[in-house]
C-alpha cells in the first residue's frame, strides 16, 4: 500500500544511501583531528582476529567485559543538536550512550550482558549488548542482530537502539508477547558502529552533516570512509559507491579497510558456529526517509544469484507487514538506487541472513538528520510493533510465506504464535 509519493521518498533515500547530502550544511574540509589517536591495533587486538570468538560472550565465559565500567578512552564531547527547539536534550553522546546502556544491563543482569567487539579507528569501545534469557550461554535460539549509526549523522538510530534496550528489558516479565521473545531469542544489538563519526558531526556545537568514519584515505588529505559502502560483498562492483576519497559515498581502498566494517564483519563471521550462521535476521538502522528496505542494493534486479522468488517474495511480506504498523515505506534497496558494499547485501548474499534497512523519521525535508529531542520518543516507539513483529518472523522469515517447512526444518520456529499472522499488506 502506497500511499504517498514515491518519488519524494526516492529522493530522500538518497540522502542516506546515496550519501547525497540534501540536506546538510556544506561540508567542511577535513581537519586534523585526533592525530594521536591513530593506533587502533593497540587496543583489544585480540578482538580483531577473524577466529575469535571472544567478544560474542561465547557460553560459559564467566564475565563478559563490561565496558561500561570504564570511563571511554577519548574524551568526548558533547552531543547535542545546536539548533533544534528543543535544544537537543534527550540526545545521547557516545559517553552517555555507553553509560546508558551499562545501566541497563547492570540492572537487568540474568538478561542483558555487554561486551566489547572492537575500537574505532580513533580508539572507542565498539558496544554490543545481548538479550536473552540465560543470557550468559549460548544457548540454540535463533539469533537476531540491531545494527545501528552506521552513518555519523543518523543520530536518530542510537536513540532506537536505546528505545530497544528499554523495551526489550523493561518488557520482560511485564508483557508476555515481549517476555515470549527475549526467552525464544538471543539479541544482539550494536548501538553505534560509528562513534567517531558521531562524536565528530556534533563536537564543540557543530552540525557537520558528516556521514562517514575518521580515517584519512590513503594518498589523500580527504577524511572518512562511507561504511556502508565498505562490507565485502561485492565491494564496488556496480557503480553504487565512489572511489573518490573525498566523495560522500567513498567505499574505502578495499573491503573493511574501516576498521568499523572489520570489527563488526569479524564478530558476525563469529556467530558461524559448528558451520552454521547463528543470525537469521537483521535490522540496519538508518535516517532519513521512512522506508523498510529489503537486498540486493547492488541491482534493481528482483531476484539476483542468491535471491530466489521465493526469499524475495519472504522480504516483501515481512517488509509491508512491518510498514503496515509504522506507516514507513516498503521496497528493495536497489529499486531506484544501486549501492554497492552494503551491509545488508553482504548479510543476505554472504550468510542468506533475513536484513532489512530501516530509514527512520523524517521522510522528507527538514529537520532532516536533526530532529529536536522532542521528536525522539514519539519516533522511536512508532517502531515497536514492527520490532516485535519482525522478532516473531525472524527465526524463519519464509514463514510468511508458508515457507517454514521447506526452508525452515519442520515447525513454525519458537516465536510462531497463533494469530500473530499480520494482514495482507
Ligand atoms: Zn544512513
Ligand atoms: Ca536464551
Ligand atoms: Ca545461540
Amino acid at each position: 500500500m502506497r500511499r504517498r509519493p514515491i518519488v519524494a521518498r526516492t529522493f530522500l533515500a538518497l540522502a542516506c544511501l546515496g550519501g547525497v547530502a540534501l540536506h546538510a550544511p556544506a561540508l567542511h574540509a577535513p581537519a586534523l583531528h585526533a592525530p594521536a589517536l591513530h593506533a587502533p591495533a593497540l587496543h583489544a587486538p585480540a578482538l580483531h582476529a577473524p577466529a575469535s570468538r571472544a567478544p560474542v560472550l561465547r557460553a560459559r565465559a564467566p564475565h563478559a567485559r563490561a565496558p561500561h565500567a570504564q570511563a571511554p578512552r577519548v574524551p568526548v564531547s558533547r552531543a547535542s543538536l545546536p539548533g533544534s527547539p528543543a535544544g537537543g536534550s534527550g540526545y545521547h553522546s557516545y559517553a552517555e550512550t555507553v553509560a546508558e546502556a551499562g545501566r541497563i544491563v547492570a540492572a537487568h543482569p540474568g538478561i542483558a550482558r555487554s561486551a566489547v567487539y572492537g575500537t574505532s579507528y580513533e580508539g572507542r569501545d565498539l558496544l554490543v549488548v545481548k538479550i536473552s534469557d540465560n543470557v550468559a550461554v549460548d544457548e540454540d535460539e535463533p539469533e537476531v542482530l540491531f545494527t545501528h549509526h552506521q552513518h555519523a549523522r543518523e543520530h536518530l538510530t542510537v536513540e532506537m537502539a536505546l528505545y530497544l534496550l528499554h523495551l526489550l528489558t523493561e518488557g520482560y516479565g511485564r508483557d508476555e508477547r515481549i517476555t515470549g521473545l527475549v526467552d525464544g531469542h538471543e539479541i544482539w544489538i550494536m548501538p553505534d558502529l560509528n562513534p567517531d563519526g558521531g562524536e565528530y558531526d556534533l563536537a564543540g556545537g557543530s552540525r557537520r552533516g558528516w556521514r562517514k568514519n575518521r580515517q584519512p584515505a590513503p594518498g589523500s588529505s580527504a577524511v572518512g570512509t562511507d561504511l556502508n559502502r565498505n562490507w565485502p560483498y561485492l565491494w564496488g562492483c556496480c557503480g553504487g559507491s565512489s572511489g573518490s576519497p573525498a566523495a560522500q559515498t567513498y567505499r574505502g581502498p578495499a573491503s573493511e579497510s574501516a576498521p568499523e566494517v572489520r570489527a563488526a564483519a569479524d564478530w558476525v563471521r563469529g556467530r558461524v558456529v559448528d558451520g552454521v550462521q547463528q543470525i537469521r535476521a537483521h535490522i540496519d538502522w538508518h535516517s532519513y526517509g521512512e522506508l523498510i528496505m529489503w537486498p540486493y542494493g547492488h541491482t534493481r534486479a528482483d531476484t539476483a544469484p542468491g535471491l530466489t522468488r521465493d526469499d524475495r517474495a519472504a522480504y516483501a511480506a515481512l517488509g509491508r507487514s512491518m510498514a503496515a504498523v509504522n506507516g514507513y515505506t516498503p521496497r528493495q534497496a536497489g529499486d531506484r538506487y544501486v549501492m554497492d558494499g552494503t551491509l545488508g547485501d553482504w548479510m543476505w548474499g554472504t550468510f542468506k541472513i533475513f536484513s532489512y534497512t530501516f530509514e527512520m523519521y523524517p521522510a522528507r525535508g527538514a529537520p532532516g538528520f536533526y530532529p529536536p529531542g522532542g521528536r525522539i520518543a514519539p519516533q522511536t516507539a512508532r517502531n515497536r510493533e514492527a520490532v516485535l513483529r519482525f522478532l516473531e518472523y525472524s527465526g524463519c522469515v519464509h514463514r510468511i510465506i508458508g515457507g517454514a517447512a521447506r526452508y525452515c526444518g519442520a515447525g513454525e520456529g519458537p516465536a510462531a504464535a497463533p494469530g500473530r499472522r499480520p494482514a495482507p499488506a
